[in-house]
């Protein structure tokens, strides 16, 4: 792919410089544990904001507000526990230049070093013969979040001036399923968020560990549950089994009408729904970094249903799947106990992909799930609900911002991204989405095996500097575009 380069050879050597300067940011930010899910924590949570507000004011962001969004709702121990607050901040209000709203979070997941850290997870570690910063946040999400800041600092340094105005917003629970993001965003769509023309969200992963990416999709996740009810208590089967209808029979082969043992959904419509593979789309996959044994790799044994790279990702990305994930109710312990399940509750969900409607979705799994069970003319009480959905959402890969990512990208790391999708959500995308009316960019700095939510959190130094370098770029390819 060739493309005009802009002249950013100045600022690619400036972020360099300022490395050492950087690692000490990201150092400082580590060392403050800003758990949002431990209540004991949240002063520390707090504690993050208030060094990100230092830290913008010394930069010489503008307009820099900690909105309130109030008492966390139950279930919480301390019933006046307050939300950390959403961190808002301005570089630049010029009406000539586009608006670019970057978002990340400062909250980061439970660490212990009991947990079989190798190192204390709030002290950074720099191992310097593998070039490699250790420490809880470090690739979720202070590493991107101290990226931006950086960026601005480069330009300060250089006396340059930011070829965007760039409005932040960082929050401080996304950890802990975002509780007040939302409404946050509604409400500031016309308000500090007026005028933004585009999103970019730095909170997510390459796909491998050496090819840069560009995230273009998500999953979404509907989940639903049968419930099946049968004596009015939990019975022997010595004594009861072989005369009275057993719910967990009735449930069994409920189950195991949705899905086969090759991934195949069994619901009628389901995939009349999913939006045809265009030839464009599918030369995308081509070139995309990724084996079949990567994936042997991160699922610990050889049993993919694919034998190639292409179907392999196709079904992960861009086809729904169906997974059965538990039955409540049911015996589940080890031995041998004789008991007969008085009621069970049977949990799958459906992974939704273009242009799956959710609610159309529901309603032929409710219409399979009650034909079924009226086929077993079974005496038991029966219900299938939907217990929560969240939406797919996807991009167009070839729109500017992506344009404008893609050419960053190869000057700095030398080579075309790859335009990846993932299996799972990020319900922030579709909020900012939404409630803006914008495109949202998925930027990643990390690599797919910094090991974000698990012990020995990690982001490479290449990662850290080339990234800041990207969010950069970015930001001049994309005034251009
Ligand atoms: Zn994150």
């Amino acid at each position: 792919m060739s493309y005009e380069k802009l002249p950013l050879e100045e600022f690619y050597k400036t972020i360099d410089e300022l490395k050492p300067k950087f690692i000490e940011r990201l150092q400082k930010a580590i060392a403050i544990p800003s758990v949002s899910s431990d209540e004991t924590l949240r002063p520390k949570v707090v504690e993050m904001a208030h060094f990100l507000v230092d830290e913008l004011t010394t930069l010489g962001f503008q307009d820099i507000q900690l909105k309130d969004l109030g008492i966390q709702p139950p279930p919480v121990a301390d019933a006046n526990l307050k939300l950390p607050p959403i961190v808002l901040a301005r570089f630049g209000q010029d009406p000539k230049k586009k608006n670019v709203l970057v978002y990340g979070h400062y909250d980061v997941q439970p660490a212990l070093k009991e947990d079989g850290w190798a190192t204390e997870p709030f002290t950074m570690f720099h191992d310097k013969e593998n070039d490699i910063l250790f420490g809880r946040g470090s690739t979720d999400d202070k590493g991107p979040v101290m990226g931006w800041l950086n960026v601005v600092e480069a330009h300060n340094k250089l006396g340059w001036e930011l070829p965007v105005n760039l409005v932040c917003c960082f929050e401080g629970m996304e950890e802990s399923g975002s509780l007040g993001l939302d409404e946050l965003v509604a409400k500031e769509a016309q308000q500090y968020f007026k005028g933004v023309d585009q999103v970019t969200i730095s909170d997510n992963y390459w796909l491998g560990t050496t090819k840069p990416v560009l995230t273009y999709g998500l999953r979404g996740c509907n989940y639903y549950q049968i419930i099946v009810e049968g004596p009015g208590a939990d019975l022997h089967s010595g004594i009861f089994g072989g005369i009275i209808a057993e719910p967990m029979t009735d449930l069994v082969k409920l189950m195991s009408t949705l899905v086969d043992n090759k991934g195949k959904i069994l619901i009628d419509g389901v995939s009349d729904m999913v939006a045809p593979l265009t030839e464009k789309e599918d030369q995308l996959y081509d070139a995309i970094d990724f084996s079949v044994e990567e994936l042997n790799a991160a699922a610990g044994s050889k049993t993919s249903l694919h034998d190639n790279k292409k179907d392999i990702l196709k079904h992960r990305w861009r086809f729904p799947s169906l997974s059965l994930h538990g039955i409540e109710g049911a015996f589940s312990g080890a031995g041998a106990k004789t008991v007969i399940p008085a009621k069970v509750v049977g949990k799958f969900s459906i992974r939704t992909v273009p242009n799956i409607v959710s609610n159309t979705l529901d309603k032929l799994v409710i219409d399979h799930v009650t034909k079924e069970f009226a086929k077993l003319d079974s005496v038991n009480k029966f219900k299938v609900e939907l217990i929560h959905d969240g939406a797919y959402w996807v991009s167009d890969p070839f729109n500017e911002s992506f344009t404008a990512a893609s050419k960053a990208t190869q000057d700095v790391w030398n080579v075309v991204p790859d335009f990846t999708r993932e299996g799972g959500s990020i319900p922030i995308t579709l909020t900012f989405e939404k409630e803006l009316g914008v495109d949202v960019l998925l930027l990643p700095m990390g690599r797919g095996d910094d090991g974000a939510h698990s012990i020995n959190e990690k982001l490479d130094v290449p990662n850290y500097i080339n990234g800041c370098k990207t969010l950069g770029g970015y930001l001049h390819y994309y005034a251009k575009a």
